[in-house]
């Protein structure tokens, strides 16, 4: 890849010599402010993505430092609090449920059944979940190949199979046809792990803990998940062919058949109610109703997630996402020494790994009109590629923002990445639930600008204890695209610069 200066570049390199330091002051130029660097950038991740930080998992004491460490670096800056009440701090009510105790009975026309296997696992909504002669049905995928639910579910126990042959388009995953069988009255959920290798998955999946959102959980009162041997010796106690209900199911409209076996459940779950913390600053604009500019990134990562005995268990988060807090950490720094027209709004958002849900939380209670939003830049993951790498955008073709970004992008001296390949990641950031609310949400720089590079990181370190700050870690895309960001920053904030037709302009 060839890297053309541009003449504004050449310039900066020389200002920032230190021969020519004392024109900077002379100029006092505001296009020519410091560039963000690599040290800049290291000196926030060394201590985000440090040890002492467990990995800022929601709900720990690694997020209280967390949050603690972003607050006061945007104070520092001159940014202020923006958060509802006043504070730096949203509060997001999360939910995190794990296994307690399970007790269970089956019966087919009131005779015990015996089933020779213990692979079940049962999680309420509740704390407790009581009920007697509760239906079990079969429902195979759960949907048809039209999507729909055919079965008979309400109020019944839906047995169905984790596999997701023949089903409609959209309905591969498990969760979409869990969602469709809540939409249609279940009681329960139950998956069947039904080809080898998916119980310790379903397993794992249930026993890891998972975050919700209060108010947007989709949710059976009882959920869990069996094996295939827990699934036979079941129905073969109750006089029934596993292999044929299998076979049945894999008609295309097919409807489900009831099992004959009721069940006599009390489950005990071990539910955690917390509420997590985004962070929300604002440098406020000097042009009242002109709309608004938010920075956003997720301040959260794993926590210690690899089992005990492990040599490092802390996933450390350093790439994923401390480096895109320390990113806005710098753009915070470099937009507030400066009034702008618009306001400018900087969003650390919690709990982006389990499923995006701070940044749910701030698109269902916004702490400003999401139609004054003009556009959101999320930053997430941006510590992946060298300097002089291309500009790639997610969310491109999405809005009429294309353009303008790129004019920025190659005013700063960057190429631009035509194609819309990283799209792919979309729905994977942030960004996405305000998109899906109509706010203009891209993600830019050149991160995703070279996915074999991206799909490199997301092949080892990502998301295990690896994914720590080394010596290694490059960290010279991530400043080229911070000075973009102050950039885009600055042409987005000014309303000669940008007129929006949103903001009634
Ligand atoms: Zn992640």
């Amino acid at each position: 890849m060839t890297i053309i200066l541009s003449l504004e570049q050449t310039h900066m390199r020389l200002v920032h010599s230190p021969i020519f330091l004392g024109l900077v002051v002379l100029a006092a130029s505001p296009s020519f402010s410091k560039a963000v660097t690599e040290a800049d950038l290291r000196s926030h991740i060394g201590i985000l993505a440090s040890d002492a930080f467990e990995g800022r998992k929601p709900g720990t004491a690694g997020e209280a430092k967390t949050v603690k460490y972003i607050a006061k670096a945007w104070a520092k800056a001159g940014l202020k609090p923006a958060a509802a009440d006043g504070s730096w701090f949203d509060p997001v009510p999360l939910i995190q449920r794990g296994q307690c105790i399970s007790k269970h009975a089956f019966t087919a026309k009131g005779r015990p059944l015996r089933i020779g296997s213990d692979d079940i696992i049962l999680i309420g909504k509740q704390a407790s979940y009581i009920r007697g002669d509760l239906p079990l049905v079969f429902v195979g995928r759960g949907v048809t190949t039209q999507g729909n639910v055919a079965a008979d579910v309400k109020g019944k126990a839906a047995i169905i199979l984790f596999d997701a042959e023949n089903v409609a388009e959209g309905m591969k995953s498990p969760r979409a046809r869990r969602e469709a069988l809540i939409a249609a009255g279940a009681e329960a959920v139950i998956f069947v792990a039904d080809s080898r290798g998916n119980w310790p998955t379903l397993r794992r999946q249930l026993l890891s803990r998972p975050i919700t959102l209060e108010g947007r959980e989709k949710r059976a009162p009882l959920e869990g998940a069996i094996s295939t041997e827990f699934a036979v010796g079941l129905v073969t106690a109750a006089g029934q062919d596993w292999d044929k209900l299998r076979a049945n199911a894999k008609q295309a409209d097919y409807a489900g058949e009831a099992l004959g076996i009721d069940a006599d459940l009390d489950v005990k779950t071990d539910l955690y109610r917390f509420n997590s913390s985004n962070v929300i600053g604002k440098i406020a604009g000097r042009k009242k109703n002109s709309g608004a500019l938010v920075f956003m990134g997720h301040w959260d990562h794993l926590g210690i997630c690899a089992p005990e005995g492990a040599p490092d268990r802390i996933c450390n988060g350093a790439v994923d996402n401390a480096s895109g807090i320390a990113v806005m950490n710098e753009v915070a720094k470099a937009l507030a020494k400066k009034k702008h027209d618009r306001d400018i709004y900087f969003l650390a958002t919690t709990a982006e790994e389990s499923g995006l849900l701070g940044a749910y939380a701030f698109a269902d209670k916004p702490v400003l009109p999401l139609d004054q939003i003009i556009l959101t830049l999320n930053i997430d993951t941006i510590a992946i590629a060298p300097r002089g790498s291309k500009v790639a955008i997610i969310g491109r073709g999405t809005t009429p923002l294309d353009a303008v970004v790129e004019t920025v992008a190659k005013k700063a001296g960057r190429t631009i990445e035509e194609s819309t390949d990283a799209n792919a990641f979309i729905e994977r950031q942030d960004g996405w639930a305000l998109a899906k609310k109509g706010v203009p949400a891209l993600m830019v720089g050149g991160s995703f600008a070279d996915l074999n590079l991206l799909q490199k990181f997301l092949g080892s370190d990502y998301h295990g204890p690896n994914d720590a700050l080394t010596d290694r870690t490059e960290l010279g895309g991530a400043a080229e695209d911070a000075d973009l960001h102050i950039a885009l920053g600055r042409h987005f904030a000014d309303t000669r610069k940008y007129k929006s037709k949103k903001a009634g302009e």
